[in-house]
């Protein structure tokens, strides 16, 4: 079943999602050479806790952080680390998640590490692109299939591959509610799309093949063929004016 929010829900959510696009415009400041992820992690940890939300994903099953920093070749859930450095020509993906008032804040950036090769700069390009395609069918009266089929014919329009098997999803006092959000065109019809449900669209695309494992510390998701991986993550509420993209400034 997919919950539909009343209005004040919809208001929780909003800051929630506010709160999220506050810290992923404002930690590009430091994503910087020779920051570590960890560093990135306590940063955010801080400013989610002064926002008077809760990092979201720490403790989530486990998971030791507020931020999953996957970079490179790490498609998602990267766990931040002391040791980790980044380095000049890196893109790193942070995906962070807040809970304000029981309700969650979910979205995820793919940013550049100093000076990025135009092949990496390409990538991230379009999965922003293909994300704002998807958000763009987040209407009443379409589909969820609409959304993924958007993001699927414009990734497939510049020879990237989709990671399939991960996707979006619906949000609320839950992280993951239904629907789930496919990011490539299955071939079936999903279920309509109504005013009020809320959901986290998230395309992932490599320059490579699709193919992914997970680390043996049970959570870093990579490419099996070391392919560079993007990510960008909007949490959106469908309202009658079409889709309302709560975690932007
Ligand atoms: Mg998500």
């Amino acid at each position: 079943m997919i919950i539909l929010k009343t209005d004040r829900e919809l208001k929780l959510m909003r800051e929630a999602n506010r709160i999220i696009a506050v810290i992923l415009n404002d930690i590009e400041s430091i994503i910087n050479p020779g920051a570590t992820t960890y560093e990135l992690d306590q940063w955010a940890e801080t400013h989610i806790l002064d926002m008077k939300a809760k990092p979201a994903f720490k403790g989530y099953r486990g998971f030791p952080a507020t931020l999953c920093t996957s970079v490179n070749n790490e498609v998602v859930h990267g766990i931040p680390l002391k040791n980790r450095k980044l380095q000049d020509g890196d893109i790193i993906g942070i995906d962070v998640g807040c809970i304000y008032k029981n309700f969650y804040g979910d979205g995820a950036w793919t940013y550049p590490v100093g000076d990025i090769s135009s092949d990496a700069s390409d990538l991230m390009g379009t999965c922003r692109d293909s994300l704002y395609k998807g958000i763009e069918q987040a209407r009443e009266g379409n589909r969820v299939s609409d959304i993924s089929n958007a993001i699927d014919k414009c990734v497939r329009s510049k020879d990237y591959e989709i990671i399939r098997d991960l996707t979006g999803h619906g949000i609320g006092r839950s992280l993951h509610e239904e629907p789930q959000i496919l990011n490539f065109n299955c071939g079936i019809k999903g279920p309509k799309l109504k005013a009020n449900m809320t959901l986290s669209i998230e395309p992932m695309i490599t320059n490579g093949s699709y193919e992914v494992k997970t680390l043996d510390d049970n959570w870093t998701v990579v490419t099996v063929d070391g392919s560079l991986s993007a990510h960008y993550e909007h949490t959106v509420a469908i309202t009658e004016n079409g889709p309302e993209i709560m975690t932007r400034l």
